[in-house]
């Protein structure tokens, strides 16, 4: 059983995960770098331990600093949230082996789907369709060119440890391919410490759709449907929705299908997701985040399940609670909120001078800012995820301009005049959506 969590996170998340502890009945342990000594995350865990100085490396990253904090607490249990060391298969193991519960899933299950050409192979042979592409890693510029030969431009040159849009490059014919393949080589390597890349057939307009999953220690995996992402900009997810405009039942249900297959393939636990790319009526496995994501939200909205509050039973050792994939019951949206600049997307970091948050039917903040909150620079720029729940999607529309209109953040320049502006746009209302969606708001930069 688990009586203590320490939370290896900052910000939104880590305030996410503390409710849950704190329904579960769990105390609760929060770690932060020297300039987040005033987060609220800090502020609201039973107790906190300063971990290291502001660079990510040398605190949420520092794994012995992390499980040194766990000591000194006596917490039994860590759950790393999303980023930093969630899907760090060492840590995993390191956590395990400190004799702590792990609130994720088994490290093999990470490392197998954190390379990413070698989770394409695995879910290939469990029937799961993947978009044509190498199996292997790519062994220099001729291979790469020999294998496009073979499906066809455009194609995407990815890092097999990839993640964050970083390391991906796409090539329209022979000539690019060659010179893009050193780029993104160097891009891995520089990256994740990995230069190996693998290609796959490049869709020039599809849809982001992923499967929320959630398996338990007793052999049950269950599909919560899915949500639809395909509003990015530079490949990172910007506004999410549940369910998706483009799925009915038949559809649903294959995709479910497919993410089961491919969480059981690794013998999968906890909370995590299986993305998909969908395309003229097909749809094509991408990777597994082995993690709860930042948009799990809309399926708690639509589902009426705390998936947080899952991982936990999970990791003690219980049963899921919900035994067969629940309906979605209406429509819900949410919008990241960073702070940065609008139009050009440059960060804006600083204090908030003003703060109201919006509430009322259907409307879901979550956060961790507050007035007199300085934003530090060293961090991702997310400060609030606004979730709306609609009986339809017009409805959730609706609730999204009330709720966007009404949120006020003073101090700093934030995202949220560009999402105003997205839920003007027809192809955004009609639900016309696909990756390239964010192409009309380009700004030069
Ligand atoms: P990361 O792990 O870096 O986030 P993903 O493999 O999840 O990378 O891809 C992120 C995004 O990149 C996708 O949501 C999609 O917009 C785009 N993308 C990835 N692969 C392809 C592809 N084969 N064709 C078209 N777009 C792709």
């Amino acid at each position: 059983m688990i009586s203590k969590v320490l939370i290896a996170n900052r910000a939104e998340i880590a305030v996410r995960i503390i409710a849950a502890c704190r329904e579960a009945g769990l105390a609760t342990v929060s770690i932060h770098s020297e300039v987040d000594r005033d987060s609220l995350h800090v502020r609201l865990a039973d107790e906190s331990v300063c971990i290291g100085p502001a660079a990510a490396n040398a605190s949420y990253l520092n794994i012995t600093a992390v499980i040194a904090a766990a000591e000194i607490t006596g917490a039994d249990a860590i759950h790393p949230g999303y980023g930093f060391l969630a899907e760090n298969a060492h840590f995993a193991e390191i956590v395990q082996e400190c004799g702590l519960t792990w609130i994720g899933p088994p490290p093999d299950a990470i490392r197998a789907m954190g390379d990413k050409a070698n989770a394409r192979r695995t879910v290939t042979a469990r029937g799961v369709p993947v978009l044509p592409g190498s199996s292997e890693p790519l062994a220099s510029r001729e291979d790469a060119v020999a294998v496009a030969e073979g499906i066809g431009y455009p194609v995407i040159l990815k890092a097999t440890a990839g993640g964050g849009g970083k390391g991906m490059r796409v090539a329209r014919d022979p000539r690019e391919l060659k010179q893009v393949f050193d780029t993104a080589r160097h891009e891995a390597e520089k990256a994740f410490g990995n230069g190996d890349v693998y290609l796959e057939k490049y869709l020039t307009a599809p849809r982001h759709i992923e499967i929320q999953v959630l398996a338990d220690s007793h052999g049950k995996v269950v599909a919560f449907g899915e949500r639809e992402c395909s509003i990015q900009r530079r490949h990172q997810k910007l506004v999410e929705e549940a369910p998706s405009m483009a799925v009915d039942a038949e559809l649903r249900q294959r995709m479910c299908d497919a993410a089961t297959e491919a969480a059981a393939a690794v013998g999968y636990t906890s909370a995590g997701t299986v993305e998909f790319l969908y395309d003229d009526g097909q749809f094509y496995f991408m990777e597994m985040n082995t993690r709860i994501q930042v948009e799990h939200p809309v399926t708690e909205a639509v589902t009426g399940v705390d998936l947080v509050l899952e991982q936990l039973r999970i990791a003690a050792g219980l049963p899921l609670s919900v035994r067969r994939r629940p309906h979605m019951s209406g429509n819900a949206i949410e919008f990241r909120i960073n702070a940065e600049d609008p139009v050009t997307f440059a960060p804006s970091p600083g204090e908030i001078t003003d703060l109201a948050l919006p509430g009322g039917p259907g409307v879901r903040v979550d956060t961790h800012i507050y007035r007199g909150y300085r934003i530090p620079p060293n961090y991702d720029s997310l400060v609030a995820k606004l979730i709306v729940h609609g009986a339809n999607r017009k409805e959730a529309i609706r609730r999204a301009k009330r709720a966007l209109g009404m949120f006020v953040i003073g101090g700093v320049r934030t995202s949220i005049p560009l999402h105003l502006r997205i839920l003007e746009e027809p192809d955004f209302v009609e639900g016309r959506l696909s990756t390239r969606f964010m192409e009309r708001f380009a700004t030069r930069e």
